[in-house]
């Protein structure tokens, strides 16, 4: 970070849309750990800290009378545990912007750390609203965007706040920095060879990463759900396995593109099945190619795990995005768990990784392997879209 904080108040947004149990409590701090290094720097620089975030979803949980369930979704939830974490008693604003906020901010001395309420309590935020966008700007001296896992939405307080402060008056914070940079390694300058692992339910759902990977990287392995679509389309037999018929033309495109680039795409050799999408089901194994009727893939086979393992293994940069089989049931784990192992193993040996998207993340946070891994990504929907090669707004709002 560049900016001199002296004496400044920085407006920052954060993501500290985080998981609260029945009672409020918070069950993961990951997102608010994630913004400490940002917040302590700006308050170790002589600065003020004036943070926002959104917290869940209110506008599409409304109350009964149709307002906005306030005592749910109040930033006030996460006050006490940030106050804590940063040894700082933290000060809380029930408003975004008003009155109450501006003097608020104000009156904020160097070191001190204010939360406005949840952005999306107000409505002109996920619309991106210049006027609210301009009220935010006034409460700050500076912007700063550490909130990476909303830098592809065009809202009030990620984007069109930042057109309110000129260059060399904004900047990314820690992590979003830290994220930008691996996704750009990745795609601009990455060592070879270059693995992506791609896994999921749905082919599509990541049609646009497949297709923009095949130009780039040098093996493509496929695991998940999105397998059978592939193997279908080549003629095997799928039993009752996930199909999406209606892509199995571009599942053959996508094999053919891959085979003109000097792309190695490979699908699962076998698979784990099961008769019923349950983790209490019948479990066998099969050629991917040939699941006999009424049974379904739910996981890559102990075939595929080495396979894919070695290619890992032998690779320089590797790029993982969705699991590998239901990894959510015990039974069909392995495969999502080997690729974990496999992965981490690559990068102890110099590779750089990076993992992106919600259930990858959470597999490798299960398995006590996010600090093996060169880069956990925090925003999966960002993510996705960066490495899609789209120009995320809240990315473009700093570096414009
Ligand atoms: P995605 O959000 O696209 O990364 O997909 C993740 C979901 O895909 C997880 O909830 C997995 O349970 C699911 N999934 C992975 N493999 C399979 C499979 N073979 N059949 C059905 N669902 C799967």
């Amino acid at each position: 970070m560049k900016i001199d904080y002296k004496g400044k108040k920085a407006l920052v947004r954060v993501d500290f849309n985080v998981p609260l149990d029945s009672n409020f409590n918070i069950t993961d701090d990951t997102r608010i750990r994630g913004a400490l290094p940002t917040i302590r720097h700006i308050l170790d620089n002589g600065g003020a800290a004036i943070l926002m975030s959104h917290l869940g979803r209110p506008t599409k949980k409304l109350l009964p009378d149709g307002s906005i369930d306030k005592e749910k979704f109040t930033l006030n939830h996460v006050v006490g545990h940030l106050s804590e974490l940063l040894n700082v008693k933290v000060k809380f604003c029930n408003e975004l912007v008003g009155d109450k906020a501006q003097k608020m901010a104000a009156g904020l001395q160097p070191g001190e750390v204010l939360v406005l309420e949840n952005t999306r309590f107000e409505p002109g935020e996920t619309k991106g609203d210049e006027s609210l966008a301009k009220q935010l700007a006034k409460l700050g001296d500076v912007y700063v965007n550490d909130a990476f896992g909303t830098a592809h939405r065009a809202h009030a307080s990620t984007t069109t706040v930042a057109q309110f402060f000129g260059k060399g008056e904004k900047e990314f914070g820690f992590l979003m920095d830290a994220e930008v940079k691996a996704a750009q390694k990745m795609l601009r300058n990455p060592p070879r060879p270059l693995t992506a692992i791609i896994g999921g339910a749905k082919v599509s759902d990541k049609i646009l990463l497949l297709e923009r990977l095949i130009d780039f990287v040098d093996n493509l392995l496929i695991g998940g759900g999105m397998a059978y679509t592939f193997v279908k389309a080549q003629g095997g037999n799928v039993g009752k396995s996930l199909v999406e018929e209606d892509k199995q033309e571009l599942a053959l495109t996508l094999l053919e593109k891959a085979k003109n680039k000097g792309v190695q795409l490979l699908l699962p050799e076998d698979s784990a099945i099961a008769d019923q999408f349950d983790n209490s089901a019948k479990v066998s194994s099969a050629n991917s190619h040939a699941i006999p009727d009424g049974w379904m893939g739910l996981d890559i086979g102990e075939k595929a795990r080495k396979a894919y393992a070695g290619v890992v293994h032998d690779s320089k940069a590797i790029l993982w995005n969705g699991p590998m089989g239901v990894f959510e049931m015990d039974n069909f784990a392995a495969g999502t768990k080997a690729i974990a192992k496999a992965v981490a193993k690559a990068t102890q040996k110099g590779a750089f990784s990076l993992v992106g998207g919600g259930d990858s993340v959470a597999a490798v946070n299960q398995m006590g392997l996010a600090d093996e891994i060169s880069h956990v990504s925090t925003g999966g929907g960002a993510m996705l879209e960066f490495l899609e090669g789209k120009e995320l707004p809240g990315i473009k709002a700093i570096e414009e």
